[in-house]
């Protein structure tokens, strides 16, 4: 009914716009394979990227520098992997598939040393690499392909309940980055992947030559600088009780790895 009342070319223009909808759909398999999904969080990242003030403090860029490449080697995951110190008061890090990481200038006096920016670190690369959240990213590749067409209209949504600035820096996007980028940072891990993430993160720390315990402690010193109100980054890794005794049970484990780490830091350099 509706085909009859326009013309011939925006019938066109419609029956294109349609098979292009379906096309797009039919290729994108429900599953899209992990190279579909880092692709997607790569273009995410870079629009983060293109959108944010990179700190300019050259002592806390060499201290992620040196962090971060450590932790990617310790993975033992060919990622494209990538940085950046976001400079925002935000407390809060990420790392998005693919090993795409940020950190905001906000973290680091609450981290108070190197050691902790690892533990932070390893935490949020363990999510990277155990593919968490692969289903929702799946989704949201599936809706930014029809994205074509409403992306700019999910960006424009995602200003509507954004709970973070780097969520809402991204807003006024259009199109399958922002679509992405939406998806990750509205995402809350299950409490399966939490957990996965505490253990595989504090192996990791160990393992690039930094002492476990301070995996505990910083999570604990987050909870207090936060003051009542729950940092961004805690309120997407819930902290709890049941969190520092699974820390403190596999302690030991971690201890081993730190003894036998070819390089050992300590807690390295103090954050001032
Ligand atoms: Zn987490």
């Amino acid at each position: 009914m509706l085909l009859e009342k326009i013309g011939p070319m925006k019938k066109l223009l419609l029956i294109f716009s349609l098979l292009s909808f379906i096309l797009f759909s039919g290729c994108s398999s429900l599953d899209p394979d992990q190279k579909e999904i880092n692709a997607m969080a790569q273009e995410a990242y870079n629009e983060v990227k293109a959108k944010s003030k990179i700190s300019k403090n050259a002592e806390w860029k060499a201290m992620v520098d040196r962090v971060a490449k450590r932790i990617a080697k310790e993975s033992g995951h060919d990622f494209d992997w990538e940085w950046m110190l976001i400079e925002s008061p935000e407390v809060n890090a990420w790392c998005m598939p693919g090993g795409k990481i940020a950190v905001y200038t906000g973290i680091m006096p609450v981290l108070q040393n190197e050691a902790a920016l690892a533990a932070v670190l390893g935490h949020e690369v363990a999510h990277a690499t155990e593919n968490h959240g692969k289903e929702r990213y799946a989704r949201a590749i599936k809706g930014n392909l029809a994205g074509l067409v409403i992306g700019g209209a999910a960006a424009v949504g995602g200003q509507l309940f954004c709970q973070s600035e780097s969520c809402r820096l991204l807003t006024g996007l259009g199109g399958a980055a922002a679509g992405f980028a939406i998806t990750f940072f509205d995402m809350k891990y299950s409490r399966k992947d939490e957990v996965e993430a505490d253990k595989i993160g504090q192996r990791l720390m160990a393992k690039a030559g930094y002492q476990p315990d301070e995996a505990i402690k910083v999570w604990e010193r987050m909870k207090k600088a936060s003051g009542g109100e729950p940092p961004e980054i805690l309120s997407t890794h819930p902290s709890s009780e049941r969190r520092m005794e699974n820390l403190r049970q596999w302690l030991p484990q971690s201890k081993e790895l730190y003894h036998s780490a070819s390089e050992k830091y300590g807690l390295g350099e103090r954050i001032q």
